[in-house]
């Protein structure tokens, strides 16, 4: 099989660059590993540039059941300090979001081929070299689980925190975080306290966020470091009750709640800080998209703004046939300051000392917790593209 477009991974970042190139007329096949759109590890919070790049798309989160952010508390210890968002955002399961982005790609006229996970993607000189590649226009040979073979111009790489076999990311800027997501269902009282709310919790080696999304669940997704993990014996169960030792919000929120998966989604090694470089001679001719690209700490719970802004930068420079390299290079232009300046405030959210300056500084000067949020963001002048 033969395509001008070949994406590699449904989520966000997948989806916004296959409606982007297909409303524009140009044939793109999506292979998405998952038969049917899963819950992911996400605090699912939707930032003001993450909705305005959904509704672009067509994707209306309120219809859809999402649930409206507008504060944030940082709770440490005993202490817990507020302070309004700089701007409104938004909940929503990615179980929810990426089945309708998908949707959204199938409408504008991608042909998506779920249950299709790629496991090797050569080259054209690769793929000659020993006698595979049957159309001479091709430059991309991608074979997927079960032998699906797809040739193609050109490839979008957007499988998100899951590297291909040979296609590894180099380490973030952090040590290596394991990140875990449960859903809950919290008391009558809780539920009441936290409506409108993220919350994020700090503890020994981590953080963790708390928000409501649809239909009264709610999401606690953390990441700890490894380290401390392994201190913990690997488990859940203790590192859940280590957070819940350490800080107290966390303790009161969780009494009384009820767990809404068998067992937590969990993931490992994720490199926060890295952003992808395309050096001067280095050129792949691989346009790399979301996480692929890009990896912000997760407290900004800008991940997905990030994903969307990429897919939907590519398309369009693909459009006005500028390079994969010409993208990857403003891309990176566009978030390294960004990422760095998250990943900086990440480091310090885990290390004892910094940690304690952090909440002092949001004790006495609460914008501070505004001022990063505003700070990490993707810059305006960027999303007018
Ligand atoms: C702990 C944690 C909390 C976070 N919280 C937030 C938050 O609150 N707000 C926010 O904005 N961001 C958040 N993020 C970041 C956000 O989840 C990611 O940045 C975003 O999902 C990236 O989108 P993507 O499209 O690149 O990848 P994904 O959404 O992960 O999509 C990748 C897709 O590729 C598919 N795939 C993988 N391998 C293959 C393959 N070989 N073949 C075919 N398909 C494949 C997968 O099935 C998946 O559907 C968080 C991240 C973490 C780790």
């Amino acid at each position: 099989m033969k395509t001008e477009v070949l994406i590699i991974g449904g989520g966000l970042a997948g989806s916004a660059a296959a409606i982007g190139l297909s409303r524009a007329g140009r044939p793109v096949v999506l292979m998405e590993r998952d038969r049917e759109s899963q819950h992911k590890v996400c605090g699912e919070f939707l930032s003001r540039e993450a909705l305005k790049y959904l509704e672009e798309l067509g994707v209306g989160v309120a219809a859809a059941g999402g649930v409206v952010i507008r504060a944030v508390r940082l709770a440490s210890g005993r202490a817990v300090k507020e302070a309004e968002l700089p701007f409104r955002a938004m909940s929503l399961t990615r179980r929810r979001l990426d089945e309708l982005l998908l949707q959204r790609a199938v409408q504008a006229g991608a042909r998506v081929m779920r249950g299709c996970q790629v496991e090797s993607l050569v080259r054209q000189d690769d793929a000659r070299e020993i006698g595979q590649l049957a159309s001479k226009a091709a430059v991309w040979r991608a074979v997927a689980r079960g032998a699906t073979a797809m040739e193609a111009e050109a490839v979008f790489l957007a499988t998100g925190k899951y590297d291909l076999r040979g296609r590894a990311r180099p380490k973030g800027r952090q040590s290596p975080m394991v990140a875990f997501k449960m859903y809950w269902r919290l008391s009558p009282a809780q539920a009441a306290a936290l409506e409108g709310h993220v919350e994020l919790m700090l503890y020994r080696g981590g953080y963790a966020g708390l928000q409501p999304v649809e239909d009264g669940a709610v999401n606690l997704c953390c990441v700890v470091e490894q380290a401390e993990l392994r201190r913990l014996g690997g488990h859940w169960e203790h590192l859940l009750a280590a957070m819940q030792q350490d800080c107290s919000l966390l303790r009161q929120r969780l009494e009384g709640a009820q767990p809404l998966l068998h067992r937590p989604l969990a993931v490992a090694g994720i490199p926060y800080g890295f952003v992808r470089e395309c050096r001067q001679g280095q050129a792949e001719c691989l346009w790399a998209l979301g996480d692929q690209a890009a990896v912000i700490p997760s407290f900004t719970g800008d991940g997905m703004s990030i994903a969307l802004h990429s897919g939907r930068l590519a398309a369009r420079m693909y459009l006005r046939g500028e390079t994969a390299e010409c993208f990857q290079e403003r891309l990176h232009r566009e978030i390294s300051e960004q990422v760095a300046l998250a990943t900086m405030v990440s480091r310090g959210l885990v290390w004892r000392p910094a940690r304690s300056f952090f909440t002092a500084a949001v004790e006495y000067w609460p914008e501070v917790l505004g001022l990063v949020a505003r700070r990490t963001r993707i810059p305006e002048a960027s999303m007018l593209v």
